[in-house]
């Protein structure tokens, strides 16, 4: 319904003349319209002002369908602190998983790299990547180190198990937010 309707609507519904029909029209409308919804608590406000207009003579459960939707608003903030912590959670899921992939397959890459001649050229660079992440490798935490250990004693199950537990983590977000975007628009 187009606002210029809504309008005329809201000055039936001040008049008394509105109908059951075009009441239930003008609040679903109100419900998508933040412009009309304030225009409609501004008429409303002055029609009790005045005085003049009995609100109880309005369409049953029309008042309160219109309060119960304008209290239900205020979620949509919520929402959106939802989704600035999805995004927090996937950048930290992406380096967790990232950062354990080096430090898992780090000594794979580096005998590759170092048996291959064509790597040569950038060797340096390699090197002082592989010194940062030893550096890193060295400041680990203590639950990292217990899982390390778990992985010299012959445990290498351990890294992959996690590494597949996050991704999985990170696909469920990214379906579930990937459905929600589809629902809202
Ligand atoms: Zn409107």
């Amino acid at each position: 319904m187009e606002c210029e309707k809504a309008d005329i609507l809201m000055m039936k519904y001040m008049d008394k003349t509105i109908t059951e029909r075009e009441a239930k029209m003008l609040n679903k409308h109100i419900l998508s319209c933040a412009k009309c919804k304030e225009s409609f608590i501004i008429y409303d406000s002055i029609a009790s002002d005045l005085g003049g207009v009995p609100v109880e003579e309005a369409p049953a459960g029309f008042t309160s369908r219109v309060m119960s939707a304008v209290a239900a608003l205020p979620a949509y903030t919520g929402e959106g602190t939802t989704r600035v912590m999805y995004g927090v959670w996937g950048v930290v899921g992406f380096f967790a998983v990232i950062g354990a992939l080096l430090i898992f397959l780090r000594d794979i890459i580096l005998q590759a790299i170092d048996t291959n001649p064509i790597f040569e050229p950038i060797m340096p660079s390699v090197t002082y990547v592989a010194q940062s992440v030893d550096m890193l490798y060295m400041q680990a935490s203590a639950v990292t180190s217990v899982a390390l250990e778990a992985v010299s004693e012959g445990m290498t199950w351990v890294l992959p198990v996690v590494i597949v537990c996050l991704i999985a983590v990170l696909i469920v977000i990214y379906r579930s937010e990937r459905s929600r975007k589809g629902h809202n628009k």
